[in-house]
């Protein structure tokens, strides 16, 4: 099973295989735990996360949510 999730750190989209405990953010480079992440989608191949990652994209437009996230954070 496949997470889709924002990465606490930058406010990107990864996905991350709940085999794992952790994972690296592919952006930031930061490592979440996966109980801490605010899941947005779950997918049983990496292909159906794929495609969930691009539509979550073309629904909220990951460009323009980040620098939104970032004036939060400060
Ligand atoms: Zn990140």
């Amino acid at each position: 099973m496949y997470l889709v999730a924002r990465c606490p750190s930058c406010g990107r989209l990864m996905m991350a295989n709940t085999a794992n405990k952790t994972r690296a953010c592919p952006h930031c480079a930061h490592r979440a735990e996966l109980v801490g992440l605010r899941v947005l989608g779950r997918a049983k191949t990496i292909q159906e996360a794929v495609a969930l990652i691009q539509s979550l994209k073309e629904q909220q437009g990951d460009a323009e949510w980040e620098p939104r996230f970032k004036k939060f954070k400060a």
